[in-house]
């Protein structure tokens, strides 16, 4: 498989898109997301993996849910 310099890849395990976003590794072990076991200090996820990413984090705000 050939990777795309400069382009960084989401680190969600399985998932081979583009990154978007980083973030803190410890926060996204709290997460239901699996990282790949060779991410040190941050995570890179793609569009999708970040909002599901958020959407865990943002679960205190449940009344939010409820608006749609
Ligand atoms: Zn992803």
């Amino acid at each position: 498989m050939a990777e795309n310099s400069g382009a960084k890849t989401c680190d969600v395990s399985g998932c081979s898109k583009e990154a978007e976003r980083s973030v803190s590794l410890k926060q996204v072990r709290s997460s239901s997301l699996s990282i790949r076991p060779e991410c040190a200090r941050s995570a890179h996820l793609c569009k999708d993996h970040y909002r599901e990413f958020k959407k865990e984090t943002k679960k205190d705000r449940k009344l939010e849910q409820l608006g749609y």
